[in-house]
């Protein structure tokens, strides 16, 4: 049996986090309240620093290696928010990072990360396997791998942002938060659980790509191909070993939205909140809006996760003029 995070875990994750990560705003609408019959509360982690929560579960991993381990330095692969949240960890900590990105990745994503002081190794993601890279990089240059969500260290760091929702909003029937690998859905469990028992935990994840949904119906970690949507954040093609056991036994359901159903979600945040929220970070909301009738009145807690979306794509999404 392998080592599944527990509270505890989340707990001293908050712990290590105090001072270094942002604590994120609560938000509310009673125009969204009225729309969707329910009390909600937002946490806006596209305010966290690198713009997502992933900053929480990076930091939380590195802050965690032994003195080797700092000096000989970390390596991670990620073409989206856990590239820019290793390496920022990395610098505060001292760490030397090297990062493995698609050769094609946006020349802002690859600028923001070399500008934390991060080496950045490309490979072709058409024809190359990044994990093998990382992997090999971690041999050769004896660097330790920070996976972005199989990780105990990283489900922990995740699940504090769940924990700060419910210490603000109190007790909830019911939270709701994007699913990729699972990582931060974990974390979200584990805090729920621990801090209002009885809320149910849903998980939102691209329709192109419903593997998440697939794996708890079946019983196993199901493998898809890579998924064409919007949610960039969340083109995972698997749970993790870590991640589902834990989903398994918290999450109530899993839900699906289109993307133009995370379009429609983007929309609202821009007009009732006035926020920039990138399409994985309004999974949550394209899936409450589901939900909404079987929670009539309940109180609920939804994770905005990210609002890292070049301006002009934002742009282009909100007008209409991209496929969504
Ligand atoms: C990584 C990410 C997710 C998905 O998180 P997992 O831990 O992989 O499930 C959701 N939203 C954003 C903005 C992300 O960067």
């Amino acid at each position: 049996m392998v080592d599944l995070p527990t509270y505890d875990d989340v707990s001293a994750a908050a712990d290590r986090l105090r001072g270094h990560a942002h604590r994120t705003p609560v938000l509310t609408s009673r125009r969204l309240d009225a729309e969707l019959g329910l009390r909600v509360f937002v946490k806006a982690e596209n305010f966290q620093r690198v713009g997502a929560f992933k900053f929480r579960g990076a930091f939380n991993a590195l802050s965690r290696f032994t003195p080797e381990q700092r000096r000989a330095g970390v390596v991670a692969y990620s073409s989206g928010n856990h590239a820019q949240a290793v390496a920022l960890a990395a610098q505060l900590l001292g760490v030397p990072a090297t990062i493995v990105m698609p050769l094609d990745s946006p020349g802002s994503k690859l600028a923001a990360t070399r500008g934390y002081g991060a080496e950045v190794v490309t490979y072709d993601r058409y024809t190359e396997d990044r994990e093998a890279i990382g992997r090999a990089l971690a041999a050769e240059r004896g660097l330790t791998l920070v996976p972005p969500y199989d990780h105990l260290d990283v489900i922990a760091g995740q699940g504090t942002a769940a924990r700060e929702l419910l210490e603000e909003a109190g007790e909830l029937d019911a939270v709701v938060a994007p699913l990729g690998g699972g990582g931060l859905l974990a974390g979200t469990a584990l805090a729920t659980r621990a801090l209002s028992p009885r809320a149910r935990v849903y998980g939102v994840e691209p329709a192109a790509g419903d593997d998440g949904r697939r794996s708890l119906q079946e019983g196993r970690i199901v493998h898809i191909d890579p998924p064409r949507t919007i949610a960039d954040g969340a083109q995972t093609q698997h749970l993790g070993e870590l991640t589902f056991p834990i989903l398994r036994r918290e999450v109530a359901a899993v839900l699906t939205a289109t993307d133009a159903e995370l379009v429609d979600a983007m929309r609202t945040f821009a007009a009732t909140f006035k926020i920039v929220v990138e399409p994985t970070g309004a999974l949550a909301l394209a899936g409450l809006r589901r939900l909404a009738p079987e929670l009539a009145g309940g109180r609920v807690g939804v994770i905005v996760t990210g609002g890292n979306v070049d301006v002009d794509r934002y742009a282009a999404l909100l007008g209409g003029s991209l496929p969504a």
